[in-house]
């Protein structure tokens, strides 16, 4: 393995992940001059953003079990090729803290934060506590994991009271959490969210929270050094939002007072430096009546770096990267300035109303372009789109010196945008581009989906 001293850049690094964050990992690396060894599963031995790479290593069949998240085969490729370092973008692997641990104890860095870190955010409950102890507003709920006993659980709901929610511990993706409006339906509420905790994250270990009945989602990027220096970058509000999956999100968060933002930065800054955070990261919080609670925070880049990207021009991937060479962050707090609005909307390959995913070859495409627009997308004409993973195809940022600007670019660059052969949910983005609450700014995280529910009967 080549030898690397402190703070020097790396000579390769292996990605380990696919689709559109591949290449922008791809696109970072190549800027900074690193090359890159792109892994992939036999479903996306053909795509383009594979061949592009450096080298690229075939780890397993299509299902993501024995590729995108076969460790020991990661790991290998990463041996044969002689890359230094591996990024696990988001999803998958991402924020696995044993493969975070493997990587590091087979003298590869991980791009990412310290293994235990991972751990303790990967435990929502846990999370809760260490973010609470470190001066982070959290939203009101059980004190930890639920228990046992009935009798007891009835109580604590009593105390939060109703409508609650109850939550897997373990849970991510807009998975494994059930609303509760009545005591009548608490138990078998917690019965069933255990369940189905156990099977899809291997931990029956669930909690319980107020429900909030008209939150924002708002979101703080950190980015913190090895030397214990923090930056936050803002927020983003990604309030539209569908089976508590994002599908816009966009920066600034519209109606938020400066002051409250610069408040709640800070404390994430200063719980990076009290944890030792290392990396790119994000605390989601749940906005209401001008107060934050924290949900959960991030431990790896998200989908929706973008729009901080262009309303910062701090390219968040290559900070990633620097800092875990062991660079320290080249800005401080007061360096970080933004200027102009960013949204972005996920292009999904799902039926707009249904949300049935609809993968399958691309028989025509056109990507958008023009004045502040970015497309970040790893599709093209002929383009398979596997039926095997995330049907998100790509992303389309606009950014402008106002909200209503972006917007305007946005709509332009949705209606220039061609995607057949499959469907998208370009025409939910194109009608939510023209809706009124949209347009108003600082909708709940349940607009969507009241809105969805609302036209049913006519779909
Ligand atoms: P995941 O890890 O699956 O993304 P989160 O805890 O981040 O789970 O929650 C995902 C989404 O679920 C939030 O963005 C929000 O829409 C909804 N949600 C979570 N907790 C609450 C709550 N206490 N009240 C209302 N909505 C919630």
């Amino acid at each position: 393995m080549p030898t690397k001293s402190a703070g020097q850049l790396f000579d390769k690094v292996l990605i380990a992940n696919r689709g559109e964050i591949a290449l922008r990992i791809q696109r970072a690396c190549r800027e900074l001059g690193i090359k890159t060894v792109m892994v992939h599963s036999e479903a996306d031995a053909d795509a383009k953003y594979v061949r592009l790479a450096d080298e690229s290593v075939c780890i397993g069949p299509p299902a993501s079990a024995q590729s995108y998240l076969n460790i020991p085969a990661i790991i290998s490729a990463a041996e044969v090729t002689d890359a230094q370092a591996i990024h696990p973008g988001y999803g998958f692997l991402s924020e696995n803290a044993d493969f975070a641990e493997k990587v590091e104890k087979s003298g590869f860095v991980f791009i990412g934060p310290r293994a235990d870190t991972i751990r303790l955010m990967g435990d929502k409950v846990n999370a809760k506590v260490a973010m609470a102890k470190a001066g982070i507003p959290c939203v009101p709920g059980s004190e930890g994991v639920l228990p046992e006993d009935t009798k007891e659980i009835i109580k604590i709901a009593r105390g939060v009271k109703y409508p609650v929610i109850i939550k897997s511990a373990a849970g991510g993706g807009g998975r494994g959490m059930r609303v509760v409006h009545t005591e009548a339906a608490l138990l078998s509420a917690v019965s069933l969210t255990r369940a189905e905790a156990g099977a899809a994250f291997s931990n029956p270990a669930v909690y319980m929270e107020k429900y909030l009945e008209k939150p924002r989602h708002i979101e703080i990027q950190v980015l913190a050094d090895e030397q214990k220096n923090a930056v936050y970058l803002f927020e983003r509000d990604c309030s539209m939002q569908r089976r508590h999956q994002k599908i816009i999100e966009e920066a600034p968060a519209p109606g938020i007072p400066l002051r409250s933002l610069t408040r709640i930065g800070e404390r994430c800054a200063d719980a990076c430096r009290k944890i030792g955070y290392r990396g790119a990261g994000t605390f989601e919080f749940l906005y209401e009546d001008d107060e934050f609670f924290f949900i959960e925070m991030n431990t790896r880049i998200q989908v929706e770096h973008p729009v901080t990207e262009l309303v910062t021009g701090i390219d968040i991937v290559q900070q990633q990267i620097r800092v875990a060479a062991g660079q320290r962050l080249a800005f401080r707090q007061r360096d970080v300035t933004r200027r102009g609005h960013a949204i972005e909307c996920r292009i999904n390959a799902e039926d707009p109303y249904t949300f049935v995913p609809s993968p399958g070859r691309i028989t025509s495409y056109h990507a958008p372009g023009g004045p502040g627009i970015r497309v970040d997308s790893h599709a093209y004409h002929n383009y398979f789109v596997p039926p095997n993973y995330d049907s998100m195809v790509g992303k389309v940022i606009a950014f402008g010196d106002t909200r209503e600007q972006a917007i305007a670019r946005m709509r332009i660059a949705l209606s220039e945008m061609v995607v057949e052969g499959i469907k998208t949910n370009i025409p939910l983005h194109q009608e939510l581009l023209l809706d009124d609450a949209f347009l108003r700014g600082g909708a709940s995280i349940h607009y969507l989906e009241q809105r969805m529910a609302k036209r049913k009967p006519t779909a």
